[in-house]
């Protein structure tokens, strides 16, 4: 397929692209209306048009049930407003504290849980917005990591990227800096060498979390840019979103995390899909999400494992959600094959 060079933007250019028929044009410029729609060229190329379960699309095309929303959704699901003490950072644990940098994203999912924070033209933090944020990292000696959000923060130039990092690097306390971005499979050209230097700090550690959900987003050109970061010396970890219809597999979730695993990438979360707006034909059960892990570990090497974790609904934070392998009372342990053991044995 030929190659295209601009991010589609439009349900218009999504159809001029093969990606929506015309005849739901309509229906769909609704949902464009309501939250942004972006998808970069490699995405769009990646996109199997004969498909029309593709996984890749799923994530990234519009759908009219975006439109369908449930009671239990919330504008805010992880609840980050009640832990933001001045605009643009979330602090919730006491060591570590999200920056969100800007709003905008090289790519719009279609699940995002800050669906309704997020789009073009919502810009970054202004640069007295910035200083106030950095104020208060800068007195809270307790914020040992500062991790940079958004939208995503490797959609901010270069120039931009190397001043906050600049800037979270000069205070002392800040030992960690962590990027969590979609960008180097979405848009791996972004990650150029001055990208690069600019996430390196010196004498602190830079980590960047890739999100990825299917293997195929990890192309070629994906791949490549990773290896740019990790032979920069920056660690990479993932985090993917457990998706129907995109990774609630085992083949697809084992050959994702196998994927990630041999970019040097250590799988870290799979999240459990958050309470966004219109995202229930998205969402699995936990029990669902369990039976998943159960057989990820059944099958896979322990490289490839992430922990489950469910962000919990008003801000309490994210937990762990098994599956458990021991009973409550600690004297039954399942192993990989689903047999139940006494411990200790009995002899
Ligand atoms: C998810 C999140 C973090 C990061 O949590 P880790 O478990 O360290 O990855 C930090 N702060 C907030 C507010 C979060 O939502
Ligand atoms: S890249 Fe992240 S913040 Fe941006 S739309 Fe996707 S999930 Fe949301």
């Amino acid at each position: 397929m030929k190659s295209r060079s601009t991010t589609l933007r439009t349900v218009d250019a999504l159809c001029r692209s093969a990606l929506v028929p015309r005849e739901r044009l309509d229906e769909l410029a609704a949902v464009a209306a309501r939250y942004a729609v972006a998808i970069t060229p490699l995405m769009a190329d990646a996109i199997d048009r004969g498909d029309p379960r593709d996984p890749i699309a799923r994530q990234f095309v519009p759908d009219a049930r975006e439109l369908i929303e449930q009671p239990e959704e919330r504008r805010d699901p992880i609840g980050d407003d009640a832990f933001s003490p001045v605009a643009g950072v979330v602090h919730r644990y006491p060591d570590r504290v999200l920056l969100k940098v800007v709003n905008a994203c090289a790519v719009y999912c279609r699940f995002c849980f800050r669906r309704e924070m997020v789009g073009p033209g919502r810009g970054g933090l202004s640069p007295a917005a910035l200083a106030a944020a950095l104020d208060y990292i800068r007195g809270h000696p307790q914020i040992w990591e500062v991790i940079l959000t958004g939208g995503d923060p490797l959609a901010l130039s270069a120039r931009r990227i190397e001043d906050v990092v600049k800037k979270i690097a000069a205070i002392a306390h800040v030992k960690i800096i962590r990027v969590h971005t979609r960008v180097p499979a979405v848009a791996p050209e972004r990650i150029t060498p001055a990208l690069v230097r600019a996430l390196r700090a010196r004498n602190k550690a830079t980590f960047v979390v890739l999100h990825a959900n299917h293997p195929r987003e990890l192309t070629k050109q994906a791949r490549a840019a990773c290896a740019r970061l990790i032979d920069a010396g920056i660690p990479m970890l993932s985090q993917s979103v457990l998706l129907r219809g995109v990774n609630d597999d085992v083949e697809a979730l084992g050959a994702l995390m196998r994927a990630l695993v041999e970019c040097r990438i250590k799988p870290y979360y799979l999240h459990h899909g958050d309470l966004a707006p219109g995202t229930a034909h998205l969402r699995t059960s936990i029990a669902e999400g369990q039976a998943l892990m159960r057989a990820l570990r059944g099958r896979y090497s322990g490289l490839c494992q992430p922990s489950y974790v469910l962000d919990i609904p008003d801000g309490y934070g994210k937990s762990p959600i098994g599956p458990n392998y021991l009973s409550e009372d600690g004297a039954v342990v399942e192993d990989f094959n689903g047999r139940r053991h006494a411990y200790p044995p009995r002899t």
